[in-house]
This record gives C-alpha cells, structure tokens and sequence, in this order.
C-alpha cells in the first residue's frame, strides 16, 4: 500500500492503474466500521481502491471542532490496509489549499438546507475539497455513506451541473447494535451522552418529524433540526447537540412509504 501525501506522488502512484477501475473512499480519518463498509465496497468492485484521509479544514466552522475533530493517522493507516486499500492519500492542509487559493464550489440551494443552514459555508467546503479530490485522484467510482444524506444529494448536484465523469455509489448507514449510528464523533461522548443520544435513531424510526422532536427533546438534546428533507427519496433527517457532540443521522423512506 502506498501512503502518498502529494498531489503529484498520489497521482504517480495511480499512473499505471488507469487501465482498470479506480474507487476512491474520501474519508477525514478516525476510521470506523462506516468507513470499513465503504472501503469494503471499492475494494470488491474496483481493480485500484484509493482512500483520502484528509480533515478539511474548509468544511468546519468552529476553530473548536476542527481542532477537536478525532485524529489517529497511524491507526488508520493500519485499517486501510487491512481493508486491502491499494493507495492513501493524506495531504497536508497546505497541499490542498496553497497561498493564493480562492476558487470554492458552491451548490446554491441544496446547500443552503438543515445542515448548510446550520453550518454555513459547510457544504462549500465539502463540495470544494470532493471536486478536488475528483480531480487529483481522478475515479471511475467515489463511495459515500448514506450517514450523510444531504451530503450526497449536494455532490449528486454538483457532480450533474458540473458534468463530472464520476459514478456515485452509496452504502448503508453502518450501527452499532443499539442503533447508534457510527460516527467518528462517538468518541467525543461519554457514557451517559452516549447513552442518551440512543433517542437519535429511535426518533427517527418513527418517520414523523414532530414525534421525533418529541423523542429527542424528551431525552434532554438540543434538535438543531429534524424534518422531511427533499432528497432522493424523501428522507427524515435530524441533527442534535449532546453536551458539547452534534451529532447528526436520518432515515429515508422507501419507497412504498414515498407513494
Ligand atoms: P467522514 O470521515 O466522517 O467524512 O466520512 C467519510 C465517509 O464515510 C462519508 O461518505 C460518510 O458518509 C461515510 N460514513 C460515515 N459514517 C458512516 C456510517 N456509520 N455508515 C456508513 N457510512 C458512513
């Protein structure tokens, strides 16, 4: 496995593997068994699975959660390659954003919802750092996790309105027994937040936005939204804070529900 921290080394690095299907696995580190899945699928159906470990810092609002977001390089390096991952790369903050750098990405209303209304300038930096990672890496595939709804839905836009040559593939939100949604996140809880924030995905198995605020509200989090969100399909989607932790989660409905 190469661990490439340049744009030019990862790029040499995939020079003579443009032949078969290059999967890319975007992730910001702290690997779970969300990531796993997703690195699990390019590895089954990709002749070369790539990871990014990057934390983006144009993603984040708050000094605070940057600085505070889960970091463990060495161990993620380690997941990755058990999980068979053929190349990794991990940029420097300073590879990704030069001096000098100032052209963003930004997907005018879908970003702009629950999550962007929220977290203003959060999907710009997403769909900024994706889109250049798109273009370093250049994939036939990018797996993304359902875990983050709105997230897929603003690069799906972004990937149709800038005629981006790139299959989108989505995987199942990973849980953990109790129905907690794996998040690099749940690290930063303690046991009694832990516990509480069970009322997430409880809330939203109930597939009614005031019901779930009941359950949430209930439990004592701070609902910083849930409602139906216009994805495809139709999606419960909430976001809460636990103690100091937001964390966020959503059900789709199925279709049958949809009709
Ligand atoms: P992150 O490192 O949090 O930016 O996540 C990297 C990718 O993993 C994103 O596409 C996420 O949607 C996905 N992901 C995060 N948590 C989960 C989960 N519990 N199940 C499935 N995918 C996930």
């Amino acid at each position: 496995m190469i661990v490439a921290r340049t744009i030019s080394d990862v790029r040499a690095a995939l020079a003579d593997r443009r032949t078969g299907r290059i999967g890319l696995v975007p992730t910001m580190g702290a690997l779970h068994e969300g990531h796993r899945a997703l690195l699990d699928a390019a590895r089954a159906t990709c002749d070369t699975a790539a990871m990014s470990l990057f934390v983006n810092p144009a993603q984040f609002g708050e000094p605070a959660d940057l600085n505070g977001y889960p970091r463990d390089e060495a161990r993620d390096v380690e997941v990755a390659r058990a999980a068979g991952v053929d190349v990794v790369f991990a940029p420097s903050a300073a590879e990704m954003y030069p001096a000098g750098y100032q052209t963003w990405v930004e997907v005018t209303e879908l970003g702009a919802i629950l999550e962007g209304e929220h977290r203003p300038g959060h999907f710009r930096g997403v769909s900024t750092v994706c889109l250049k990672l798109f273009n370093i890496v250049r994939p036939d595939v990018a797996f993304y996790g359902q875990k983050d709804a709105q997230q897929v839905e603003v690069l799906r836009r972004m990937i149709a309105d800038l005629d981006v040559e790139l299959e989108l593939e989505v995987i199942p939100t990973v849980r953990d027994d109790d129905g907690l949604a794996q998040s690099s996140r749940n690290v930063l809880l303690s046991p009694e937040e832990r516990a509480r924030a069970l009322a997430l995905p409880r809330a939203l198995s109930t597939g009614d936005p005031e019901t779930a605020r009941a359950i949430l509200e209930g439990a004592g989090l701070a609902v910083d939204y849930v409602a139906i969100a216009p994805f495809h399909p139709p999606t419960l989607a909430a976001a809460v804070r636990v103690g100091s932790t937001r964390l966020i989660d959503n059900a789709p409905f199925d279709h049958e529900e949809e009709s």
